[in-house]
């Protein structure tokens, strides 16, 4: 059983990485959702839980008060919201930036995409 983390979780975890430069993650640039580099190695990256509680794979809504959208810099971190509602959290083993991970499956594709997490944009909800 994987961990739930919340997003009061979620901001703590984040907001403990001070360390900007990181020679891991360097090749990772994802304030907004991206396609894992090819280059990305899982293995440097430790899952510390998963954001999908029971239920959460039937949520779609997007949550956007800001008129953004799933691709913007500026789009809130909302953990009952899709995608988050899929995402696991990751973190680089080597400067603890913490990361959302998900699976999206298209119809012809399978697409690994992450995203750095900003504690700034993290909706925090119970
Ligand atoms: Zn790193």
């Amino acid at each position: 059983m994987t961990n739930h983390v919340s997003s009061k979780l979620l901001y703590e975890l984040s907001s403990a990485c001070s360390q900007t430069e990181c020679e891991v993650c360097e090749s990772v640039e994802c304030a907004s959702w991206e396609t894992r580099p090819s280059n990305f190695m899982a293995k440097n990256y430790e899952i510390l839980g998963t954001c999908q509680f029971d239920g959460s794979e039937n949520i779609w809504d997007e949550y956007h008060p800001q008129q953004t959208t799933i691709w913007s810099n500026k789009a809130p971190i909302a953990l009952k919201h899709y995608p988050y509602n899929r995402a696991d959290v990751l973190r680089c083993a080597h400067c603890q930036k913490v990361y959302l991970t998900y699976t999206e499956f298209g119809g012809y594709y399978v697409d690994q995409r992450i995203r750095l997490v900003n504690p700034d944009l993290i909706v925090l909800e119970e």
